[in-house]
């Protein structure tokens, strides 16, 4: 069976090598679908933090199952799957507490340990949901829909509340959508205007801001005075992040969802003086993942303008280097197979 590895930063190879067999309490996957994340195009950049290659990417994953290993129940091959790709130890702290997203041994799919730009994959059982009446397209974006709902999981709003999202990337844009549907007031930011027309256009978020010096004035009008009682950062650059809490509402909550590798500073009278609550997002849990499945069997998420981009597996390669470029308009690339 045939692989892409990348084997150092800007550099993929495919390769071949013998499929692989289930072990007890593992299913053998046909990898459908792969969703081409900022992960891995950082990755393949070279400014991925914590990465080490040759490393196989992929952790959108979308599959059918060929077999299973010994002591698999629930599970049958042709089942149609999506993989959450969070390897947790299932005993630490945070798993003990059933955060498993943030485990203190986390192994993702594609970013710690190989992952799915491959034609077959043995992955534990216990990390599937078997969605046979969803298309591929559909649960290949569950994965990123899954990390926006919880970051909302996270801030615990309730409807009518007014929310900042800064950064209109997919994970931004989903973020974006799922507070709609949860009837929080929205307010898109980005620095590129056709992200912002894309938010107000498929995903009709009526309220859309550039991200420049008269943003924060933009939000008071917006709110009469009062700001946001929930900023999102969904972009990981270090002076979005430092700067997000400027919209934020005084007694309101900062969400980082995108993660920046370095570290950050902020005035701490001014993050005081709003009572600020500063929370992190990692990854997400398998109720994220249902809820997500949920909002995708109402159809009220927009697969087909989400997907803006599409290669074959024997292909991908070809046409990643183009995924980069800010010109190309990419939201989701999505791989074939
Ligand atoms: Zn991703
Ligand atoms: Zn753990």
């Amino acid at each position: 069976m045939k692989f892409i590895s990348c084997i150092q930063p800007g550099q993929f190879q495919m390769g071949e090598k013998e499929a692989p067999v289930p072990n007890a309490g593992e299913v053998l996957l046909q990898i459908k679908r792969i969703g081409i994340c900022g992960t891995d195009l950082h990755a393949f950049a070279g400014n991925q933090p914590f990465f080490t290659y040759p490393r196989i990417l992929g952790h959108e994953l979308a599959a059918e199952v060929k077999s299973i290993g010994s002591d698999v129940t629930n599970i049958k091959a042709g089942d149609r799957v999506v993989v959450m790709p969070y390897l947790s130890c299932g005993t630490c702290i945070a798993c003990r507490n059933r955060k498993t997203n943030c485990c203190t041994q986390m192994k993702v799919l594609g970013v710690h340990v190989d992952g799915g730009m491959q034609e077959q994959i043995t992955v534990p059982a216990d990390l599937l949901i078997v969605v046979n009446d969803l298309s591929l397209d559909q649960l290949a974006v569950i994965e990123p829909l899954a990390i926006g709902a919880h970051a909302l999981f996270r801030a615990k709003l309730t409807a009518g509340e007014t929310i900042v999202v800064v950064g209109c990337g997919p994970i931004g844009l989903g973020l974006m959508k799922l507070a709609q549907l949860q009837e929080l007031r929205v307010i898109a930011m980005d620095v590129n205007p056709d992200r912002l027309s894309y938010a107000r256009e498929q995903l009709g978020i009526e309220h859309v801001i550039i991200a420049n010096d008269d943003a924060v004035q933009k939000v008071s009008d917006i709110t009469k005075g009062d700001l946001a009682t929930a900023v999102f950062d969904a972009t990981g650059n270090k002076a979005a992040l430092e700067s997000g809490i400027k919209y934020m509402a005084h007694g309101g909550q900062y969400i980082l969802v995108g993660l920046n590798k370095g570290e950050l500073t902020f005035h701490h009278p001014s993050i005081h003086a709003k009572e600020s609550s500063i929370l992190c997002s990692r990854n997400a849990t398998f109720a994220d993942f249902h809820q997500v499945i949920d909002v995708l069997y109402s159809g009220s998420f927009p697969i087909e303008s989400f997907i803006t981009h599409r290669a074959p597996f024997d292909r991908m390669i070809d046409h990643f280097q183009g995924w980069l470029e800010p010109e190309n308009g990419v939201i989701k690339a999505m791989v074939e197979l």
